[in-house]
């Protein structure tokens, strides 16, 4: 007679999980714009305190939840998760902090990314760093096997996009110095559903105005909702668009260094068309780019 195999992770605690992730993607907003002439808050260590805080405490929760639907240590997720969650706060000061580089400020978020994403099971703290390159990424595996390019067709999408545009220009300097595809448009007003922004950022792409006291300010603000998407995309959308796909008939097919980010950008236009784009976590995410652009 077969001996019964008994899992340690049911069939129902990925499904649960995934769900969980879909839901919460539910809350997050389509396109992160930019109102005009908000007011700017020159943050002080209460704001940074509380932006760390808030990092630390979404770190530890989704480490925690994680290793609870897994049936891991929870106490030791939660606290590994908080110290990620603190490394990406330290990735967002840096991208912010230092105008001429806000990759550099990317590429120690995506550590902390990386250390929340371990946080939940036993094994190493940081297995891979993801240095992004537009809508590439390249994986860079700390075991000294071969770093690895990966794809995502919706930010693909999102740059044919912004290249089609006439009214954009492409400004290289910034998208060097981000990591990321940045356009400016000079001559026009950026209009979402008949409002007037500063600039929004959609996907792995930036879109600003470029009026002159505020240019700095307006592309800082916008590499922070780029650093929160990061964070989103390697905790969210990618496990859970992988884990949907694995179930159909497209799974197989579709080879691993590509992915369609479609996830992200439908369940945020849906959460759009049901919340606004003022919803509560929208709104946290709003008020951290402005605390670390107001510097
Ligand atoms: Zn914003």
């Amino acid at each position: 007679m077969r001996q019964p195999v008994i899992q340690k992770n049911g069939g129902w605690a990925p499904r649960v999980g995934a769900w969980v992730l879909i839901l919460s993607a539910l809350v997050s907003p389509s396109v992160a714009a930019q109102e005009p002439g908000y007011e700017v808050v020159e943050p002080g260590r209460d704001h940074y305190f509380a932006a760390l805080s808030a990092n630390a405490v979404i770190g530890a929760g989704m480490a925690g939840m994680r290793a609870w639907i897994e049936g891991n240590d929870v106490g030791d997720a939660v606290l590994r998760g908080a110290l990620g969650g603190g490394v990406g706060w330290m990735g967002k000061w840096l991208a912010t902090e230092w105008d001429a580089a806000p990759i550099a400020g990317r590429t120690v978020a995506s550590v902390g990314n990386e250390v929340v994403r371990r946080a939940s099971g036993p094994g190493p703290w940081i297995q891979s760093v993801v240095l992004p390159l537009g809508p590439a990424h390249l994986v860079v595996p700390m075991d000294g096997r071969r770093p690895r390019l990966r794809l995502s067709l919706a930010d693909v999408g999102v740059l044919a996009w912004a290249l089609a545009q006439p009214e954009l220009e492409t400004d290289w300097s910034r998208s060097l110095a981000a990591g990321a595809p940045v356009f400016v448009a000079n001559d026009h007003a950026i209009r979402i559903d008949g409002e007037l922004y500063d600039g929004f950022q959609w996907g792995g792409v930036i879109v600003m105005e470029t009026h002159p006291p505020d240019a700095d300010r307006i592309f800082r603000h916008e590499v922070v909702h780029l650093v929160q998407h990061d964070f989103a995309g390697e905790l969210l959308w990618r496990p859970s668009e992988r884990w949907l796909l694995d179930r159909t008939p497209l799974g197989p097919i579709l080879p691993s260094w590509l992915e369609l980010g479609l996830l992200e950008l439908g369940t945020a236009r849906l959460s759009t068309h049901l919340f606004g784009t003022g919803n509560h976590l929208g709104g946290l995410l709003e008020q951290e780019a402005r605390w670390f652009a107001g510097r």
